[in-house]
């Protein structure tokens, strides 16, 4: 099993976020992959707003 994102998930990503990084390399985003009987579920969390959001592998 491929841990990636895929173009489209990081288009909804980046259309779900618009927080500005405090990060200086930009990265504001933690992944964390979750092998389920159903597939991958990539859970997304915002490290600016805490927020989480839930990608499957059909994204
Ligand atoms: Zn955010």
């Amino acid at each position: 099993m491929k841990f990636e994102i895929s173009k489209s998930m990081e288009n909804k990503i980046n259309n779900w976020d618009k927080c500005e990084p405090k990060d200086v390399t930009g990265a504001k985003f933690a992944y964390i992959f979750i092998p389920t009987s159903l597939g991958l579920v990539i859970k997304v969390q915002c490290d600016v707003c805490k927020r989480e959001l839930l990608l499957t592998e059909d994204d």
